[in-house]
C-alpha cells in the first residue's frame, strides 16, 4: 500500500542518483510513450528517477504495462496515482529530495478532444496547476521541466514556427489546454519564483510509439490489409508534419532539465526572476502524410489501400514545422533522425512487440 515500508524503499531505491551531484527527477507520465524514454535516458546517465503516472485507458493500458516493466528492469519505480491527488503529491516531496520535474503527464491526441473534452482540462489545466501547488512550497523548489505542443501554433500560417509566433488560435481543445499551460506556467513564475521551461513537441514517433498517433495505427493498418484515410487540407493540399525521432526528443529534455536554473523561491515565497522558457524541439523538415505512407509501404512491404479524403474541422492543423534555433542555442539541440531512419527503427520494434510478419518476403526486418 501507498506508505508502507515496502513502497518507500522502492521510492528511495529508483529516485536516488547513482552518481555524486546527480539530479533527482521526478518523470510524471513515466508510463507514457516520452516519459519511459526519457526515464531510462536518465537513469542510465545516473541520475535519480521517480515516475508518477495514473495508467489511464487511453490507450491500451496493456502497453503502459510494459513499458512499467521494462523501467523496473532498470530500477525505476512508477507509483499509480493522478496529478489530481494532492496528498500524495505533497508525501512524494515529503519523502524524496527532488531536484527536478519532468512533467510530462497529459490528455494527449487532438480528435479524442471532442469526445471527452473535461479529460483534458482535467489533467492538462487543474492536474498542473496542482503540480506547481505543491511545487513552490518545496523547499527547496524544483526545477520545472513540462510538455508543451506544437498544437499551440494552431492556424499560425508563418513557416517555419518560430517561438515568437502568434499562439492565440488553438484549433482543440487539446491546444488549447496546452496554451493555457504555458499561460499559468508564467503565472507560477511570475509569483513564485518557479524555474519553468516549456517545450513544445512536435509529432513525435518511435519505438514504444502511441496507437492513436497515425504512423503507428497506419503501421498497424497497412500489415492487416485495412484502407487507410489519408487527408488533404480544404485546398486539397497535402497534410504535412514535422515528425521528431524519440531520441533527438530524449535529448531535448535531458538538455533542457540541465541547463534549468535553480528556482529562486523556497516556501512559496518569491526571492528574486527565475527562469521562464518555451522551446520548440522539432524536427525541422515537415513530411507530407503520402511520403510516411510511401516509406512505411517499403519498410513494410506491402502496398496500401488509401482513401484521400479532405480534412475536416476536427482539430488538426494542415502542417507543422518547427525552427528550433533557440533550443540549439541554449542546450545543442541538434535532431539527427530522418523519417526513414526513425521509423525503420519504429517498424522494428513494432514487428518484434507485437510478433507480426512482414509482407512479401516474410521475416525480413
Ligand atoms: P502518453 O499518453 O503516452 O503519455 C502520457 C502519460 O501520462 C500516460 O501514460 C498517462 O497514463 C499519463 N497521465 C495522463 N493523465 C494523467 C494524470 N492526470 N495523472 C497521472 N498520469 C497521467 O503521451 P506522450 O506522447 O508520451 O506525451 C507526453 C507529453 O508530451 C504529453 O504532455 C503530451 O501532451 C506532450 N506531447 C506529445 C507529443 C507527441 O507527438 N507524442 C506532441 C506534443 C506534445
Amino acid at each position: 500500500g501507498r506508505g508502507g515500508a515496502a513502497w518507500e524503499k522502492q521510492v528511495h531505491r529508483s529516485a536516488k542518483p547513482d552518481r555524486p551531484g546527480g539530479m533527482t527527477v521526478l518523470v510524471t507520465g513515466a508510463a507514457g510513450f516520452i516519459g519511459a524514454h526519457c526515464s531510462l535516458a536518465l537513469k542510465k546517465r545516473g541520475e535519480g528517477v521517480l515516475g508518477l503516472d495514473n495508467f489511464n485507458d487511453y490507450y491500451d493500458p496493456s502497453l503502459k504495462r510494459a513499458r512499467q516493466a521494462l523501467l523496473s528492469k532498470h530500477e525505476i519505480f512508477i507509483v499509480e496515482g493522478d496529478l489530481n491527488d494532492k496528498p500524495l503529491l505533497i508525501k512524494l516531496f515529503d519523502v524524496v529530495p527532488f531536484t527536478h520535474v519532468l512533467h510530462l503527464a497529459a490528455q494527449a491526441g487532438v480528435r479524442y478532444a471532442m469526445q471527452n473534452p473535461q479529460s483534458y482540462v482535467a489533467s492538462n489545466v487543474a492536474g498542473f496547476v496542482n503540480l506547481l501547488e505543491v511545487c513552490k512550497d518545496v523547499n527547496p523548489q524544483p526545477a520545472i521541466v513540462w510538455a508543451s505542443s506544437s498544437s499551440v501554433y494552431g492556424l499560425n500560417t508563418e513557416n517555419p514556427f518560430s517561438e515568437l509566433h502568434r499562439t492565440d488560435q488553438p484549433a482543440s481543445l487539446y491546444a488549447a489546454t496546452k496554451k493555457a499551460g504555458e499561460e499559468i506556467a508564467h503565472t507560477y513564475n511570475h509569483i513564485y519564483g518557479l524555474s519553468l521551461t516549456g517545450l513544445r513537441f512536435f509529432t513525435v514517433y518511435g519505438p514504444w510509439g502511441r496507437p492513436d498517433m497515425a504512423y503507428f495505427f497506419f503501421t498497424k493498418d497497412i500489415l492487416q490489409g485495412k484502407t487507410i484515410d489519408v487527408y488533404q487540407t480544404q485546398e486539397d493540399k497535402e497534410v504535412a508534419r514535422d515528425f521528431t525521432y524519440i531520441d533527438d526528443v530524449v535529448k531535448g529534455c535531458v538538455g533542457a532539465l540541465d541547463t534549468a536554473e535553480k528556482s529562486t523561491g523556497s516556501g512559496g515565497k518569491k526571492r528574486g526572476p527565475a527562469q521562464l522558457r518555451v522551446y520548440n524541439l522539432g524536427n525541422t523538415s515537415p513530411v507530407p502524410v503520402g511520403k510516411l505512407v510511401a516509406i512505411l509501404e517499403g519498410l513494410l512491404n506491402v502496398k496500401a489501400k488509401k482513401h484521400v479524403i479532405r480534412m475536416p474541422r476536427n482539430g488538426d492543423v494542415p502542417f507543422t514545422h518547427a525552427n528550433v534555433s533557440l533550443a540549439n542555442r541554449d542546450f545543442g539541440y541538434k535532431p539527427t533522425t530522418d523519417l526513414a531512419a526513425g521509423l525503420r527503427k519504429f517498424v522494428k520494434w513494432y514487428v518484434g512487440y507485437y510478433g507480426v510478419q512482414l509482407g512479401a518476403k516474410k521475416g525480413n526486418n
